[in-house]
């Protein structure tokens, strides 16, 4: 297994990305793909049940994917993972996945990337009802300053998602949450990690060395323990 190093960037969230030189992956494999980690330099991995794929027929085998495939080498998080109110099945159904991943990564000791759209009820009381011990990482965060604060408040991690970040307005969100609790992300989209960094370097008047060191502690932190 390969971890980032100092100086690199780290993007915390992709889907089917190639590492790059000085750039370090987070991928997001998800159970309905059937795709294994791999063990090259500049890549680690998550690995969990997205809501929009799931159903009343693949619940079960893709449940017991989690629990085999979390197990290898590579993958150091459960998710993504959780809620969307636009697009999946019953919020019933979600739940109930949801809170099986959680136990899973409580049992292995990980971390979970959740995937969040208009359900932060559902999610905060889930994290009420099983009290996890491991770090949840919301990623794509596009809300407002009062919901950021929420869910760190509860001890989450924040990852943002890359529209949202590179928006001149998000500066003043960005400076009133903590930084030792934030990530960055491409989600595998058509824009450069490298552009997100140096935004919110700016924004937080920072170098983009500084946040690359920022990141890389939040990244042991949260994700290595
Ligand atoms: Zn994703």
């Amino acid at each position: 297994m390969y971890f980032p190093a100092q100086g690199d960037y780290i993007d915390i969230h992709v889907h089917g990305g190639t590492p790059a030189p000085g750039i370090f992956i987070l991928e997001s494999l998800m159970a309905h793909e059937g795709k294994l980690p791999d063990d090259k330099p500049g890549v680690l991995y998550t690995y969990g049940i997205h809501p929009w794929f799931l159903n009343e027929d693949n619940q079960k085998q893709f449940i017991s994917s989690v629990e085999d495939v979390a197990t290898l080498p590579g993958i150091i998080a459960i998710g993504e993972a959780g809620f969307d109110k636009l697009k999946g099945p019953s919020i019933d159904l979600q739940r109930n996945v949801f809170e099986k991943q959680v136990i899973i990564s409580e049992k292995l000791g990980m971390p979970v990337v959740i995937h969040c759209v208009r359900a932060w009820e559902e999610l905060l009381s889930v994290q009420k009802k099983l009290k996890p011990k491991m770090p949840w990482l919301v990623h794509g965060f596009r809300g407002n300053v009062e919901l950021a604060l929420q869910l760190l408040f509860k001890g989450m991690y924040l990852s943002f998602w890359f529209d949202f970040v590179l928006r001149p307005e998000s500066g003043n969100l960005l400076r009133q949450i903590p930084a030792d609790r934030i990530f960055l992300e491409t989600d595998g989209a058509d824009v450069d990690i490298r552009t997100i960094y140096g935004k919110v370097a700016n924004d937080l008047d920072m170098t983009v060395d500084g946040l690359k060191s920022l990141i890389l502690k939040n990244f042991n932190k949260c994700l290595i323990g």
